[in-house]
């Protein structure tokens, strides 16, 4: 079963995939948690590559390629083995973060981007992904100044990728649950739980 988390920075999607794996490792399953970007060596690399874009000024199409590159990684190396063994999978960050980001936010074209991150991670999609859903705003000032991962991005470019999540949301209801992300920690924790415990292998 492969789960995922997205949202903005700052929407507690790392908490949550950290109480996530608790309660279902409880449960007796085996749970393996990852990230994007940066679950694999190349990955490592590619996210510090990403990360520093400041220094490398790198363009928009560059920039989804680099991503899509991170995902296939990770899809080959991490993500598809434990499935195969049978373990949950549980992604802070997979293809509609690309999908958000680089899509609504860097305003290149979706489909092009879906469709080369459906060659990239082979066509695997998750059984659920969740949204933890956050105002721009209350994300940026969740996190913070003086961490590394301060966003140089404008609130504009915030907003328009908040929105692109909403929308993939809204058009896949079927394997999305959108959790308002200012409900307290406990509480979308256990949002999250009713609406995975159906979903599980027996
Ligand atoms: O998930 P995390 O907060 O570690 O993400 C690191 C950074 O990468 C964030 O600042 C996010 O804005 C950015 N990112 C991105 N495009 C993606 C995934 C993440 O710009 N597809």
């Amino acid at each position: 079963t492969f789960v995922v988390l997205e949202g903005g920075e700052g929407a507690g999607k790392s908490t949550q995939v950290q109480q996530l794996s608790v309660w279902l490792r409880e449960e007796g399953f085996e749970v393996v948690t990852t990230r994007e970007p940066g679950a694999t060596k190349l990955g490592m690399r590619l996210r510090a590559l990403l990360l520093d874009k400041e220094q490398t000024g790198m363009s928009p199409r560059a920039e989804a390629l680099l991503y899509a590159s991170d995902r296939a990684d990770h899809v080959h190396q991490v993500i598809l083995p434990a499935l195969r063994r049978g373990a949950i999978v549980i992604s802070d960050r997979y293809v509609d973060s690309t999908l958000a980001y680089q899509g609504a936010g860097r305003e290149l074209p979706s489909e092009e981007i879906a469709r080369v991150n459906d060659w990239a991670t082979g066509g695997l999609v998750p059984r659920l992904t969740v949204l933890l859903d956050l105002p721009a705003e209350d994300g940026l000032s969740r996190l913070g100044g003086g961490t590394d991962r301060i966003e140089a991005e404008s609130q504009d470019f915030h907003e328009r990728v908040r929105r692109g999540f909403r929308e993939l949301a809204d058009a896949a209801p079927e394997r999305y649950l959108v959790v308002d992300a200012r409900e307290s920690q406990e509480r979308v924790t256990r949002e999250i739980q009713r609406r995975l415990r159906p979903l599980l292998p027996d």
